[in-house]
This record gives structure tokens, C-alpha cells and sequence, in this order.
């Protein structure tokens, strides 16, 4: 059986001697149940000069039920600090008061939310240095939360006030156990955003398809999608017949067998949408492979296969995926860490998921006037039967090395694909966000 140190120090001789060593101990993350509180505790509000996004983030807090503290003198549940007035370093002293004593009182699993605006629209170049310095101090903060808390940046571009509800949402909540020390763009809406009639059904009335649904983080998927009200179109090759009907039977969705490769993927995926299910809103490109060896020993058929699977196919497909996806729908592109920071036996693999980042700012601005939002999210060490391969001293090097002291899970990857599809979620397109416990990779 494979040595695991989260459960070896979470108890008994290992706990003690990690306690005697300082080695880190993870904490369960809080992760989202249907029908969970937005967040266990208050929340702390506060920013600097005009604050137009704390005051939406109060009326938001307020209609989820959530207590509001202009104070950190009780202990708090999370933190947002609305910075979008700074106009050079000097006003960086506010998010310092304000954080730094709330640090000291946070609850484990706590979250702090820096709200900026984007760089490139700074009107000077010492306000630009100001909103740049949000994000190291966010990041900073991240590797210093204890107890399983995130820290994550907003950059909300003027006139985008309005779509920036979902997000803080989604980093408030459990949905976004894993997410740290990350950077999302709001920009100016994609079409109009709609908040939802019940943000615990957010997907109501929808229909996605997921690709690599059998099993992993495609499975998980499949279920986040439909807990959250959508009827799902679970897709994996015919060799993965037998679970891939268990899991779309488990979710009252429907099954189609077809490799993502084939040239007619994308014809079959539309017509059995259309004819099953009256059409789609939401496609979740996940299937994936890896063929790792060394590029001095890389063959052209290892190099080909990934490149096919996990980048080409996304391409031939949205070909045909895109002109019958319903208005205003949303593309989700599965990248990882390994497409950002790179992994050593992995050029194949690693060519395949930058190039899925590539494609996914480019496309998000192609069909901006559809009203389609195109995100991708990047995991980082996710235990699944793809990391179980991983060779033990790596596998527990990528399941330690990050701020929360752990691997993630497959439904922390869900959680943010099923956000970037929330209607609600008009402002957030062309972002690629990592779900990696802030790893140390890359960062
Ligand atoms: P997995 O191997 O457990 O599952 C992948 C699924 O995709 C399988 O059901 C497989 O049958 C299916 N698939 C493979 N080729 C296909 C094809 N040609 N057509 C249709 N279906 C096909 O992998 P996973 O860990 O769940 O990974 C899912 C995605 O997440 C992949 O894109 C992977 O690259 C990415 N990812 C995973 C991790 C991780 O830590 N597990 C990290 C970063 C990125």
C-alpha cells in the first residue's frame, strides 16, 4: 500500500513527531455540501478610499445570510478588501491595517479576497505599480494562511462592477477549497449576467457535456455539473463503456461513446445533444492523456497521441461545438500546472496544455459575440488514478509542495469548471485559473 503522509500526521506517533519537527500537518479543507452555507462565520469588509465593490460585497453577504464586520476585533470567517481606489504604494498601508490583525483572529479555513483593477488600465505609472503589488502581497499572504485558508486577487475592470458577484461567491465558499494565492480577471460582461433564482441550483435548466466522463476528475465533473442543476451528456471512449454509464445512470444524464480524436467527435457530441436533449449550453473539454518520457527518447507516436488527444481534438471539435452551442453559452478547457511551469518527461504533455491556455484567450475573444465565455482551469497535483502512476518520492513531493500542504481533490477541479459556467459568471473569460493549493511550482 502506497505511504501516505497527510493520514501518517494526522494522528497518533506521526502526529507527534510532526508536532517535534515542525513538518506541516494539512487540514481538512471546508468543501461544498448542496445546500452549505456560503461561509461558517463573519466577514470582514473593508478598502481603501471609494469603495463601489466592498459595498457590493455587503449587500451580496447580506442576501447570503452572512454577518458583516467593519472590525477585526472577533474572529472572522474571511476577509475582502476593496483596493480599486489605490493610486500609488503609500495606499498600499491600508490592506496591511486591515489584514494583519484579521490574520491573527481568522478561522481555520478562512478567506481573504483583494479586490484590484487591472494593470494594464492604470492611469499612471505609480498607480500601475500599486495595483501590480496587490498581487505579491495576495500571494505572500497565501503561504503564510494556516489552517487551510486561501488568499485570492479579483482585478475587476471599470464598468464591470456588476459580474463581480460570482466570483466572490465562489472564493467565499467551499466551492473553492483549493484555489490559492490565484489572480481572476472580471472584465466587461459577456452578454447580460443573470444571477441565478437559487445559487444552490446554479445550473438549472442547462445542459453540459463533459468529455473524459468516465471516471477522475471528468467523473466528478459530470456530478458537480448535475448537483448544481444541469443534465449532463457524459462522454468517453467506447472502452470506458461500462463506468461511463454508471456515472451518467448515478446523475440522470446520458451516455456517448466516441474518442474525442475521431473526425466526427464533434458532429456526434452536437446531434445527440440536439436529439436527446434539445440542445447545449456548456462544454467541459477534459479528456486527457499523458505519454511521459524524456524528449531525448521521445518518440513521434508519444509526441502525436498527447498532442491529439489533449489539444488537437479541442480545436477539430469546436469547430463544429461552438456555431451549435445555444447563445450565451460556456466553453471550459481543461490545461494544468504541467502547460504553465513545465515537468521534466513531459514536453508532449506540457506542449498540449499551454497550447489549451493559448487557445483559450484566443477563442474567448472569437466568440465574445455569441455571448460564450471560454476559461480553462490548470490543476495542479489532484489525487487521481493519473497522479497514482506518478513514481512515489514525485508523488509526494507534488502532494507537499504547496501552501495547504495536500493534494487536491477531483471536485475541487469541478467546483471552478462549474463557476466559469454560471450565468451569474459573465465576467470572467480568457482567464486560466489554477486549482493547485497554490503550488510552489510555478507560482
Ligand atoms: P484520467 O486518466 O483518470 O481520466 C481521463 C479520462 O479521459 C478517462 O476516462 C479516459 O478514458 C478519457 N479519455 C482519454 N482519451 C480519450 C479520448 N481520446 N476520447 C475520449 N475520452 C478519452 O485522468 P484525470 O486525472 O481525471 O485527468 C482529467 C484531465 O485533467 C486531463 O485533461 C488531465 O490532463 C488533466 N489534469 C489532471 C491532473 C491530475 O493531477 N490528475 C493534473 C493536471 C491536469
Amino acid at each position: 500500500m502506497a505511504f501516505d503522509y497527510g493520514k501518517f500526521v494526522s494522528g497518533g506517533l506521526g502526529k507527534q513527531l510532526a508536532t517535534t519537527l515542525g513538518l506541516p500537518r494539512p487540514t481538512t479543507l471546508r468543501r461544498h455540501t448542496a445546500g452549505a452555507k456560503l461561509i461558517n462565520g463573519a466577514v470582514l469588509v473593508g478598502g481603501h478610499g471609494d469603495t463601489p465593490v466592498a459595498d457590493r460585497v455587503k449587500t451580496l453577504l447580506a442576501d447570503a445570510g452572512v454577518q458583516v464586520a467593519t472590525q477585526a476585533s472577533t474572529s472572522v470567517a474571511g476577509v475582502v478588501v476593496d483596493m480599486t481606489s489605490v493610486e500609488s504604494p503609500a495606499d498600499l498601508e491600508t490592506l496591511r491595517a486591515i489584514v494583519a490583525p484579521a490574520l491573527k483572529t481568522l478561522a481555520p479555513t478562512g478567506r481573504i479576497i483583494v479586490i484590484g483593477r487591472p494593470v494594464e488600465d492604470a492611469a499612471t505609472v505609480a498607480q500601475a505599480a500599486a495595483r501590480r503589488a496587490l498581487e505579491g502581497i495576495v500571494r505572500s499572504i497565501g503561504k503564510e494562511m494556516r489552517g487551510g485558508g486561501t488568499a485570492n486577487t479579483v482585478l475587476v475592470a471599470e464598468g464591470a462592477d456588476d459580474a463581480v458577484d460570482a466570483t466572490v461567491r465562489f472564493l467565499l465558499s467551499g466551492r473553492s477549497a483549493y484555489v490559492s494565492g490565484q489572480v481572476v480577471t472580471v472584465g466587461k460582461p459577456v452578454g447580460s449576467v443573470e444571477a441565478p433564482t437559487d445559487w444552490d441550483k446554479p445550473l438549472a435548466g442547462k445542459v453540459a457535456v463533459v468529455t473524459g466522463a468516465a471516471r477522475g476528475i471528468g467523473a466528478s465533473i459530470a456530478d458537480v455539473l448535475a448537483r448544481d442543476g444541469a443534465t449532463v451528456v457524459c462522454v468517453d471512449i467506447p472502452a470506458a463503456g461500462g463506468p461511463l454509464a454508471e456515472v451518467a445512470n448515478r446523475i440522470g444524464g446520458s451516455a456517448l461513446q466516441v474518442d474525442v480524436t475521431a473526425e466526427d467527435a464533434g458532429a456526434k457530441i452536437a446531434e445527440h445533444a440536439r436529439a436527446r436533449h434539445g440542445g447545449f449550453d456548456i462544454v467541459v473539454h477534459n479528456a486527457g492523456i499523458t505519454r511521459d518520457k524524456l524528449l531525448a527518447n521521445m518518440d513521434a507516436d508519444r509526441w502525436a497521441s498527447v498532442l491529439d488527444v489533449n489539444l488537437s481534438s479541442i480545436l477539430a471539435m469546436n469547430e463544429t461545438l461552438i456555431p451549435a452551442i445555444n447563445d450565451g453559452g460556456h466553453v471550459v478547457n481543461v490545461a494544468s500546472i504541467a502547460g504553465i511551469a513545465g515537468n521534466r518527461g513531459q514536453t508532449n504533455y506540457g506542449a498540449s496544455k499551454a497550447g489549451v491556455i493559448g487557445m483559450t484567450s484566443a477563442l474567448a475573444e472569437e466568440v465574445r459575440a455569441k455571448g460564450v465565455t471560454v476559461n480553462a482551469v490548470a490543476p495542479g497535483f489532484i489525487e487521481t488514478e493519473m497522479t497514482d502512476k506518478v513514481p512515489f518520492a514525485t508523488r509526494e513531493a507534488g502532494r507537499l509542495m504547496n501552501s495547504l500542504n495536500q493534494g487536491g481533490k477531483p471536485v475541487d477541479v469541478a467546483e471552478t469548471i462549474g463557476w466559469f459556467s454560471w450565468d451569474a459568471n459573465r465576467g470572467v473569460t480568457g482567464n486560466t485559473v489554477r486549482v493547485c493549493g497554490q503550488m510552489l511550482l510555478g507560482a
